[in-house]
């Protein structure tokens, strides 16, 4: 008799090919099948409970099947699901809008909606290419992105991106990049802050712009975390410099805050930290509370204007999904921000943080680890061969499989990126489980690494 979890595998493993996934691993490596989810909670089809760590994909906020969003979702869809958006409007896409706009950084007023966290990279690119060439700048064709980025994985989205085992393969269908070395602290000097050190390497970023701005439609980065590039951090001064800098040079900023957005790395939007507005922000993830995908590019009404004529002129932005605007998406979106507005979020996720970092205070001693870094509610712990050296183990061991394997035997769903082991918990974390999520850590790093 085999158990409701390999029927369940079975049954998927005839059908489904996953993604981000060697199918072949499956072979020895068990499906989950999930049934429910509660709260920090995901539970088998054999009543086996795992804490989501990671916000399934960072995308969670307040728990699943969260009461507050369930509810305001089952309203909307006895009302609308969906209408589509050109021509036509809605309530919770109006409302959603306007929130949007009051909430993220001062300056961006306008709200296009996408549904995903690439496609609304692909419209931040698409839209600055554009506005300059309806400015009758038509020269400014190229994007400048920084060193182990991630920005998606639909072909524009790569390019831009910079993580080799994503984008090596499809390198020949890829425009040309300028990539300049990044400002994440990993590898900055002994003793070396990390201010002092983002502010170092910003000097690689103005010499490229100085000399490819003429033709230069926006620099794209992700505030503070790179997040599927092994979570490196860096200072908010690099964002503050770039800010500046893509004044002077008469170049875009894009924020891609699709992973950081909506509290993450200690504020609401990572941009604040360094007080600056971009020319766009890229939002998707928590934007629905990790319920539905949706995702919006906010920009100026400077860019908006670039567009603003007569059809004859073809200067309008004539880019579209079918799902754009979503009304279930939006709503779900609208209730998470209900939570945000009612409950002191990011006054309480600050305790998380420092209980994170309590909970893990040993591990920078620990043989095999060589960096313990946190932004806000991510914290990432680096697992090396040599601490001393930062020799990383050969990625073709999968260490960091080895910890997510057996996290699953004690309850805890960890997804090491390579041999970064990270939490990125939903904010409805508590200390227990906080503890419990760091204990189950330290005994996959301790075996991963003996
Ligand atoms: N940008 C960033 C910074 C991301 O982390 C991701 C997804 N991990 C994306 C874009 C792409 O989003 P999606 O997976 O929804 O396409």
């Amino acid at each position: 008799m085999t158990g409701l979890n390999d029927q369940w595998s079975q049954r998927d493993l005839r059908v489904l090919w996953h993604p981000c996934t060697q199918m072949k691993d499956h072979e020895a490596l068990p499906m989950i099948p999930i049934k429910k989810g509660q709260g920090v909670w995901l539970e088998d089809f054999e009543g086996n409970r795992y804490i989501d760590a990671i916000s399934s994909w960072w995308v969670n906020l307040f728990g699943h099947c969260n009461p507050h969003i369930n509810a305001a979702l089952q309203q909307q869809m006895e009302t609308l699901e969906h209408v589509i958006l050109a021509g036509f409007s809605h309530q919770a896409a109006i409302e959603l809008a306007e929130q949007l706009v009051a909430i993220t950084p001062d300056g961006l007023d306008r709200c296009f909606y996408a549904d995903n966290g690439s496609s609304a990279v692909e419209v931040a690119l698409k839209m600055s290419f554009h506005a300059w060439r309806n400015l009758g700048k038509p020269e400014k064709t190229r994007f400048i992105a920084l060193q182990n980025s991630y920005h998606g994985e639909t072909l524009g989205a790569l390019a831009v991106g910079d993580v080799a085992l994503y984008k090596e393969t499809y390198a020949p269908l890829l425009m040309d990049v300028i990539t300049v070395p990044g400002p994440d602290c990993y590898n900055r000097e002994p003793g070396e802050t990390w201010a002092e050190y983002s502010r170092r390497r910003f000097q690689h970023m103005d010499e490229t712009l100085q000399k490819h701005a003429h033709e230069v439609s926006a620099v794209i980065v992700e505030p503070l975390v790179q997040c599927a590039g092994n979570m490196r951090m860096y200072d908010p001064i690099y964002l503050s410099m770039l800010r500046e800098a893509c004044n002077r040079y008469d170049v875009h900023l894009i924020a891609d805050e699709v992973a950081v957005g909506f509290g993450r790395t200690g504020t609401l939007f990572a941009c604040e930290q360094a007080h600056i507005s971009p020319d766009f922000i890229c939002l998707s993830k928590g934007l629905t509370g990790g319920y539905l995908p949706l995702s919006t590019v906010l920009t100026t009404s400077a860019i908006y204007d670039a567009f603003y004529d007569r059809y004859e002129s073809l200067k309008g932005f004539l880019h579209s999904h079918s799902y754009t605007g979503n009304a279930l998406g939006c709503r779900a979106a609208l209730a998470t921000l209900e939570i945000f507005s009612q409950q002191a979020v990011i006054e309480n996720n600050r305790k998380l943080s420092e209980c994170m970092a309590e909970a893990t205070r040993h591990f920078s001693d620990h043989p095999n680890v060589a960096d313990v870094r946190q932004t806000g509610m991510i914290l990432a712990i680096e697992m090396v061969k040599d601490k001393h050296s930062k020799e990383a183990f050969p990625w073709q061991e999968r260490r960091g499989l080895r910890v997510y394997q057996h996290a699953l035997t004690q309850g805890v769903l960890l997804r090491p990126l390579g041999n970064v082991v990270y939490f990125m918990p939903p904010y409805v974390i508590n200390q227990e489980q906080i503890q419990k999520m760091v204990d189950v850590a330290w005994q996959g790093i301790e075996l991963a690494t003996a």
